[in-house]
């Protein structure tokens, strides 16, 4: 059985990409990054998602000897262009503040109407081999922007955005909602036939 390292130490992420491996039939073990803890943490100087995933999947990939995946994802607003994007985790200046980040893009975004307020989580995943062969895909959650926080659930901008279609904000759909119409969950999914190419 061939082994699959995710470049996480996150269990929701590994559970979650675990089960979609397995619900595709695929049989491959996957196990997260916390399996060889001397691994060294990679700086994500790329400008895109797609860069910041392949860098971390062929960091790991090289370090381990294994196929690797790895994901980078963020909040794109429309009237910001695009951003915060890869700024994602530090909009309001320190990494993961995810409370001082919300704050300032709900502040940015005061004056802008409902008609102006679309946005969407993006997330790359990309899978690399030892071999330097590489692939990206991308998953994609649309929505709009609330004027306030609602709901308890999730993380990051997730009290923010009402996805399409939804009554609710990311923060009041149950784990199991948000991944099966999630950016992560659809790129996951898309790495599905990747890995059956790439890995058989
Ligand atoms: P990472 O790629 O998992 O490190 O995510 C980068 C940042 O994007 C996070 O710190 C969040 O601010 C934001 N983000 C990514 N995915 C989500 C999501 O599903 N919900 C809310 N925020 C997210």
């Amino acid at each position: 059985m061939t082994r699959l390292i995710l470049a996480t130490r996150n269990a929701g992420k590994i559970t979650e990409l675990r089960s979609i491996l397995a619900d595709a039939g695929l049989p491959h073990e996957l196990v997260g990054a916390d399996a060889y803890p001397d691994i060294p943490d990679v700086k994500e100087t790329g400008v895109t998602f797609a860069e910041n995933a392949l860098l971390k999947a062929h960091a790991l990939a090289q370090a381990t000897g294994l196929p690797a995946v790895a994901d980078d994802s963020g909040l794109c607003v429309d009237v910001l262009g695009g951003a915060p994007g890869i700024f994602s985790a530090r909009w309001a200046g320190s990494h993961g503040d995810d409370k001082a980040n919300l704050d300032l893009l709900l502040a940015q975004l005061s004056d802008i109407a409902e008609e102006h307020r679309g946005a969407h989580f993006a997330c790359a995943a990309a899978l690399a081999l030892p071999d330097g062969t590489e692939r990206v895909v991308e998953g994609r959650l649309t929505g709009t922007l609330r004027h306030a926080p609602v709901g308890a659930n999730g993380f990051g901008y997730d009290p923010i955005l009402q996805p399409e279609g939804e009554t609710r904000t990311c923060a009041e759909l149950t784990p199991q909602e948000k991944n099966a119409i999630s950016h992560r969950g659809k790129a996951f999914r898309a790495l599905v036939p990747v890995v059956r190419e790439l890995l058989g």
